[in-house]
């Protein structure tokens, strides 16, 4: 999807650069002066939707975020054939309202496959695809933000039990037989992962809604949840309308 939407764009003069991570970022005659690991961008309006690294970016700019990021790691496992003739449609555990995610559940893919997941472990580095993966600047960070310690505080056991289906395919399946028992361990074939990035404030409660903060000449989207995949071009126009005013898509015409 990010592929058609950066053709579609680039079809439209826009230029799109990967590859790119922002390092640092200063305010230079009433513009940007974004340093980034390929050369430097000038600016005159900056949105910051950097996911895991939103609010590093926001700090890089010298803004002060409301909230940390929390790397949380959602495992998937694909299931067997036998399970995927069995299972017909979506099927999800009733949700906790204690916290924003879903819960391990069943999904038929477009792709024909049937997969169970994602749990939601806390990764120990931003970008921990691999349960044993750590980097001592994201520990530092953990350990040096207040609502790390109120997060453990309130969601110790449930983090405890989510890092074990991380680890141990056998505690994974029970979260499976919850919604579907007749599930085996032989069901559960190939392991891939995702990271969410999650919003915890001071307080160390999560936050579930959506986080946009203005700067001089940026936006910081520093809160952008499931399902802001699915939302993402509604997403779009809302930061859109932000940035220049709203605008009439109706009106017929290509779009703005
Ligand atoms: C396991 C899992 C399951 C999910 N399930 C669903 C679902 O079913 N439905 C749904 O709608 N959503 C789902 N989501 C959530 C969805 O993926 C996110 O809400 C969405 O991707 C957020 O979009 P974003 O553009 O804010 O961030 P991202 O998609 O994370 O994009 C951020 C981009 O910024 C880049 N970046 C980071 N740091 C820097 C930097 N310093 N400089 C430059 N670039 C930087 C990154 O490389 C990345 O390309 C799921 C997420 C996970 C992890």
């Amino acid at each position: 999807m990010a592929r058609a939407l950066a053709h579609d764009l680039t079809a439209r003069g826009a230029f799109v650069r990967t590859d790119a991570e922002l390092r640092a970022g200063h305010r230079a005659d009433g513009d940007w002066e974004l340093a980034t690991a390929a050369g430097t961008v000038r600016a005159g309006f900056v949105v910051n939707c950097a996911g895991l690294g939103c609010d590093l970016v926001a700090r890089r700019m010298g803004a002060e975020p409301p909230i940390r990021i929390v790397a949380f790691r959602g495992d998937y496992y694909q299931l067997s054939d036998r399970l995927r003739a069995a299972v017909p449609c979506l099927v999800y555990p009733v949700p906790d309202p204690e916290v924003p995610f879903l819960g391990v559940h069943l999904t038929p893919t477009i792709g024909g496959a049937l997969r169970a997941g994602p749990n939601a472990a806390l990764a120990l580095a931003r970008e921990g695809y691999r349960p044993g993966r750590w980097e001592a600047e994201e520990l530092f960070r953990l350990a040096s933000y207040r609502g790390t310690f109120g997060l453990a505080r309130r969601y110790g056991r449930y983090a405890a039990r989510e890092w074990l289906r991380s680890w141990s395919p056998a505690a994974y399946l029970e979260a499976v037989r919850s919604i579907w028992p007749g599930a085996e361990r032989a069901d559960l074939g190939i392991r891939s992962s995702g990271v969410r990035a999650q919003a915890v404030r001071p307080d160390g409660s999560l936050e579930d809604d959506f986080v946009l903060t203005r700067g001089p000449g940026a936006l910081h989207v520093l809160n952008a949840p499931s399902p802001a995949a699915t939302a993402s071009l509604a997403i779009a126009e809302r930061i859109a309308d932000a940035v220049t005013g709203p605008v009439d898509r109706t009106a017929p015409g290509p779009a703005p």
